[in-house]
């Protein structure tokens, strides 16, 4: 499976940073499906670029049919900066796509990356992200709002198929008053689903800012399982030990905190939980209980804050509920 490398150019208005994004593309003698390997659009979610490393050491031998093209940073000054967002306006890359020629940076950078991706014409994508470093990892599926109601439901049966082949807990979307809300059909994943109508799975595996092994291990093993689900190589990813029972799961946000406070949460990622469940508790430095969180549905712990000190309208963490 022949390898090549292609750098795509930025102009100096998408920021200061470095003037080019790598992209690694492997090519099967057998002709099969185009995938799409994306990493680090939030710069401080370095796990991608590692799976993408991870990948390139590997797709050669194990992939037999098909294409896969690896981009190991789409925000590279991010990268640099350990930034969540684009650093030359602050804004979150994740949330402009499919982008603006005549927007600010983050919007130039995404139309650049988007016309670059599409020329690829993919029929799949793989976005790799972060959640934080109290969490168990897990997939997530988006919702399909626009377009006829038949294929809405078949883009997201299909996202949800691949998700199931990571082998991690899939996720469905927020409900879409919400998903729109927070403008995640502006995701790239969203994107792709909504505007190019292909389905997409969006991994978040291990902590932020730090390469872990084991993460990047569990995340390469999730990508080779949609690969071996699309057909294009052997290598089914096995049940994860935290991946969630029953199902189908739903994202939602965890109770507002209703203090400025010491968060000391009273749960663990992947613990179980039902209506009452006091999953946190909000203290002054001193120690004094200001506040118990409790839960409104049950549900499953999927990730905790990545703070200690919280303020009012902090969410109290990511949970799995029934879809
Ligand atoms: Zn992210």
């Amino acid at each position: 499976m022949p390898q090549s490398l292609a750098f795509l150019k930025l102009p100096s208005s998408t920021g200061r940073g470095p003037r080019e994004v790598p992209v690694l593309t492997f090519t099967a003698p057998k002709a099969g499906p185009t995938v799409v390997v994306t990493a680090n659009v939030h710069g401080d979610e370095a796990t991608g670029v590692g799976v993408v490393h991870e990948l390139a050491a590997r797709l050669e031998r194990l992939v037999t049919k098909g294409s896969v093209h690896l981009y190991p940073s789409l925000n590279p000054e991010g990268l640099i900066q350990r930034s969540r967002t684009v650093p030359a306006d602050g804004r979150d890359l994740n949330r402009v796509w499919p982008g603006d020629a005549r927007g600010g940076p983050a919007e130039r950078l995404a139309h650049i990356l988007w016309g670059d991706l599409c020329s690829r014409q993919p029929d799949v994508l793989i976005d790799l992200h972060t959640d934080a470093p109290a969490s168990i990892p897990y997939a997530i599926v988006d919702r399909v709002v626009r377009g006829p109601s038949r294929k809405r439901k078949s883009i997201e049966k299909r996202s949800a198929e691949l998700a199931a082949a990571t082998g991690l807990t899939t996720l469905h979307e927020y409900e879409a008053a919400r998903y729109l809300k927070y403008q995640l059909d502006q995701s790239l994943s969203g994107a792709v689903s909504n505007e190019l109508n292909i389905p997409a799975v969006t991994l978040e595996v291990g902590p932020r800012l730090y390469l872990d092994p084991e993460a990047i291990r569990v995340a390469s093993q999730a990508a080779l399982g949609v690969l071996t689900e699309l057909g294009m190589c052997r290598r089914p990813a096995d049940p994860h030990p935290t991946r969630l029972p029953d199902g189908p799961w739903r994202r939602d946000s965890g109770p507002r905190v209703g203090h400025a406070g010491v968060f000391q949460a009273r749960v663990r990622p992947g613990e179980r939980f039902t209506t009452g469940t006091v999953m946190a508790e909000i203290r002054t430095l001193e120690g004094r209980t200001l506040e118990r969180i409790e839960a409104r549905s049950n549900g499953y712990v999927i990730s905790l804050p990545e703070r200690t000190w919280v303020v009012p309208g902090v969410s109290a963490g990511t949970y799995a509920v029934s879809a």
